[in-house]
């Protein structure tokens, strides 16, 4: 994963067409079946090489809604495999050797608590 909707998302639809690689779907589309929209984590880059921030988390009217979650790359493969995956809740994990560009002055602290990404 790389940035997560959590559950206070009121589903207004400002992030989705922010997102610069469609990463975001709305909550008919969410595969969690929850009523949320949701980021596929291997598709999210958290924006590098589009934006300063992640687009999403900037145009989210809800404070701390979207947050920090740990880099979608094979070097974490273990961290999702582990006690953090919660089968259909937490993420989709089509390739887990899916290399992925993250924001490396994120550390892995803030990542695990789900810091929220703008405050
Ligand atoms: S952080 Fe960027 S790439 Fe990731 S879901 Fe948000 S807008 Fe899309
Ligand atoms: S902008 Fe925030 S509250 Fe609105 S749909 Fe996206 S995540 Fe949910």
């Amino acid at each position: 994963m790389a940035v997560i909707i959590t559950d206070t998302c009121i589903n207004c639809g400002a992030c989705i067409d922010e997102c610069p690689v469609e990463a975001i779907v709305d909550e008919d589309d969410n595969p969690t079946g929850e009523e949320l929209y949701y980021v596929y984590p291997d598709k999210c880059v958290e924006c590098v090489d589009h934006h300063d921030e992640p687009a999403c988390a900037t145009a989210c009217p809800t404070e701390g809604c979207i947050t920090w979650d740990m880099p979608h790359t094979a070097e974490y493969k273990e961290f999702f495999a582990g006690p953090n995956y919660i089968e259909g809740k937490n993420y989709v994990m089509d390739d887990p050797d899916a290399e992925q560009p993250f924001r490396s002055d994120i550390s892995d602290e803030i990542r695990k608590n789900r810091e929220p990404v703008v405050e």
